[in-house]
């Protein structure tokens, strides 16, 4: 007898990995794809074949570096 046991154990990728679909190359998001930055938006590129994978838009960067909060200790 064999046992049919069909482990299909899907995990998925920590980050979001890009597909190249003329070459087959693979790399994360932030891998080495080269990032052009394309007006509003931002190309990613593929290093091997240079064709576009994904085009993004610009500006989700937000530079919010907490807020500095000052406690006076003010006594009358
Ligand atoms: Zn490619």
């Amino acid at each position: 007898m064999t046992p049919s046991i069909d482990l299909t154990v899907r995990s998925p990728p920590p980050k979001t990995t890009l597909h190249c679909l003329s070459c087959g190359h693979e790399s994360a998001v932030d891998g080495d794809w080269t990032v052009r930055a394309d007006g509003e938006r931002v190309a990613y590129e593929c290093p091997d074949c240079g064709s576009t994978i994904t085009t993004r838009p610009r500006g989700v960067t937000s530079t919010t570096d907490g807020e500095g909060s000052l406690t006076f200790g003010q006594s009358d």
